[in-house]
C-alpha cells in the first residue's frame, strides 16, 4: 500500500535560500530542455541530411529519433540502439555541469528527476493531455528526490546536499512503511515535504465489489446545502471562499495590491497577503471536506453520487453578437459569474475524490450514476417532467407526490444505482417499539420535527379532520403561499 504524508519543514535561513536557488536553476534547465525538444522537432521538417549547428551531431530526419520525442545530441547508443530524448538530455547533464559549475551544488538525483518530469509531461501529452508548458516562478515550485535518499529521524530530516533540517512531525509514520520518493514543495506559507510511504506486505486499497453491497446512500450535491442524503439528512454548505467576510477581506487585500507601485517590494508583501488568504481558504475547505467524507462513508456500504460535468457547468455563456451593429448583446454571463464562483467554492469534484478515498480505505465503494433527470423524476411514480420542480419544491404533475426537491433527487440517485449496478439491498426491519435511531451530530441541521415538542404537535391536530396521506402535506405547502392556515377563510379546515 502507498500512502502520502505531508509535513511542514522548518528550514534555516541559509537552507531556504539554497532551496530557492535550486528551484531557479532547475526551472532554467527544465525550460531549456523543453525548448530543445521543440526545436529538434522542427528540424524533422528539413529535407535531406544535415547536422545540428549547436552540437555538430549528425542527424538524418528519416532515420533518427527526432521525429517524435528526440533531442539534440547523438541519437545512437554504442550498441547501435536508438536513444530517446529523455536519455539524451539526461546524459547531457554532465556537459551542463562542466559549462556551469554552480549546477554541481544541486544533488544529481534531483537534476535527473527534473528531466524525468519533462518526460512525464511529454508522456501525458502523447496520452492526449495538454502540451508541456514553459514554467515561471509561480508554477515551478517543487523538486524531487529519488527513493531511498532521504532519511527521517525524530524531528529531523536529512536532505542530500542540503543537510539535516528540522520539520514538524505532525503524524507518525506507521510501522512497516518505508520512505520512497520525496518531494520538496514551496507554498505561500513555507516549505513542505511530501513523503511517499510504501509497505509491500499490505495490499492496495480495493473498493467493495457491488455484489456485496447491502446498504446504499444517495448524495445530491448542491449549493444551499452542500450535500443532501437519501436518508433525509443534509450537510450545510460553509461557503469558505464566497461568504461575506472572506469576500470583503479579499477585496480589501486586492485593492491594497493595486494601490502599490508595480515591481515594488511593498507590492510583493501585499500580494503575499492575498495569497495567504487563498491558502487559508483552501486549507479550511480541505479539512472540512475530509470530515464530511468520513462522515458520509459511515452511512452505508455504497455511496452513490452523480457523475457531474463540473467544467461544463462553469463554462462561460456564449457571446451573443448583434447582427446589425456587430456589438455584443447581454448574454447573462455577469449573472452567471457569481454562480460559477459558488460552484467552484463548493468544489464537489474534490469532495467526491475524498469520499472515494475514504470509502476504499474503509472497505466500501463509491458509485457514480448518470445525472440525467435525477431532479425531474418522481420517486413515487417515475413520471419525468420539467414542471415537476419548482425551485426547492417537488410536486409531481401526475401523481401529486410532494417532496423537498434535493432530497427527492438524492433518493432518485440511490434508486438509479440499484438499477444500473444491480445492487441487492437489504432493508432493515425496525420494530415499532424500538428506540429512535441516533440523531443529530456535528453537521446535521435539526429538522422541524425534532425542534418542536412532540406533545404540542399532537394537541394541535386533535379533533381536526385530517386530510389523508401525502395530500395533507401538499395542501400545507400551497397554504404557505396563498393563505394563512390558521385563518378562518381557509377552505380546508
Ligand atoms: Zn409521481
Amino acid at each position: 500500500m502507498i500512502l502520502s504524508y505531508v509535513y511542514k519543514l522548518r528550514p534555516s535561513g541559509s537552507q531556504s535560500a539554497k532551496m530557492q536557488s535550486w528551484l531557479d536553476m532547475l526551472r532554467a534547465t527544465y525550460n531549456w530542455c523543453l525548448a530543445d525538444r521543440i526545436e529538434t522537432y522542427h528540424y524533422s521538417f528539413i529535407q535531406g541530411a544535415y547536422c545540428s549547428l549547436r552540437t555538430k551531431a549528425e542527424a538524418y530526419p528519416l532515420t533518427c529519433c527526432i521525429v517524435k520525442n528526440g533531442a539534440t545530441g547523438n541519437p545512437w547508443k554504442n550498441n547501435g540502439k536508438k536513444r530517446n530524448a529523455g536519455t539524451i538530455q539526461d546524459a547531457a547533464l554532465v556537459d551542463l555541469k562542466a559549462a556551469r559549475p554552480w549546477y554541481k551544488s544541486i544533488d544529481s538525483d534531483v537534476l535527473q528527476r527534473n528531466i524525468a518530469r519533462l518526460n512525464t509531461a511529454y508522456k501525458n501529452f502523447f496520452d492526449g493531455r495538454g502540451f508541456p508548458a514553459f514554467k515561471n516562478r509561480s508554477n515551478f515550485r517543487s523538486f524531487e528526490y529519488k527513493p531511498g535518499r532521504v532519511k527521517l529521524k525524530g524531528i529531523l530530516v536529512y536532505l542530500p546536499k542540503i543537510g539535516w533540517m528540522r520539520f514538524f512531525n505532525s503524524r507518525p509514520i506507521p510501522d512497516g512503511f518505508a520512505v520512497r520518493s520525496v518531494t520538496i514543495r514551496r507554498r505561500t506559507d513555507g516549505w513542505f515535504i511530501s513523503v511517499r510511504l510504501e509497505d509491500k506486505s499490505i495490499p492496495e486499497l480495493m473498493p467493495r465489489p457491488t455484489s456485496e453491497v447491502k446498504t446504499a446512500v444517495g448524495l445530491d450535491m448542491g449549493l444551499t446545502k452542500l450535500v443532501h442524503c437519501s436518508d433525509g439528512s443534509d450537510i450545510p454548505n460553509p461557503r469558505f471562499a464566497t461568504n461575506q467576510k472572506t469576500k470583503r477581506t479579499l477585496s480589501i487585500r486586492q485593492r491594497r495590491v493595486s494601490r502599490t507601485k508595480k515591481g515594488s517590494r511593498k507590492r510583493k508583501k501585499r500580494a503575499a497577503e492575498v495569497a495567504k488568504l487563498h491558502s487559508k481558504v483552501s486549507n479550511r475547505r480541505n479539512a472540512h471536506q475530509w470530515q464530511v467524507a468520513n462522515k458520509l462513508v459511515k452511512k452505508a456500504d455504497a455511496v452513490v453520487v452523480e457523475d457531474l460535468n463540473i467544467q461544463g457547468m462553469v463554462r462561460r455563456c456564449k457571446p451573443k453578437p448583434d447582427e446589425g451593429t456587430g456589438c455584443f448583446l447581454p448574454n447573462g454571463q455577469s449573472a452567471k459569474r457569481g454562480l460559477n464562483r459558488s460552484i467552484l467554492d463548493a468544489s464537489w469534484g474534490e469532495l467526491i475524490n475524498k469520499i472515494q478515498y475514504a470509502a476504499e480505505k474503509s472497505g466500501k465503494v463509491l458509485l457514480k450514476v448518470n445525472p440525467r433527470d435525477t431532479s425531474r423524476e418522481c420517486s413515487a411514480c417515475g413520471h419525468i417532467d420539467k414542471a415537476n420542480r419548482d425551485r426547492e419544491r417537488f410536486i409531481c404533475t401526475r401523481c401529486g407526490h410532494f417532496d423537498h426537491a434535493d432530497k427527492q433527487a438524492a433518493r432518485n440517485i440511490k434508486r438509479k444505482a440499484v438499477t444500473e449496478y444491480g445492487l441487492k439491498l437489504v432493508t432493515k426491519k425496525v420494530r415499532r417499539d424500538s428506540a429512535e435511531p441516533k440523531q443529530l451530530t456535528l453537521f446535521e441541521t435539526p429538522s422541524v420535527e425534532l425542534t418542536t415538542s412532540k406533545g404540542r404537535k399532537h394537541d394541535t391536530r386533535k379533533g381536526k379532520r385530517c386530510v389523508p396521506g401525502n395530500l395533507g402535506r401538499q395542501l400545507e405547502l400551497f397554504s404557505q403561499d396563498m393563505w394563512d392556515v390558521s385563518s378562518a377563510e381557509s377552505p380546508f379546515f
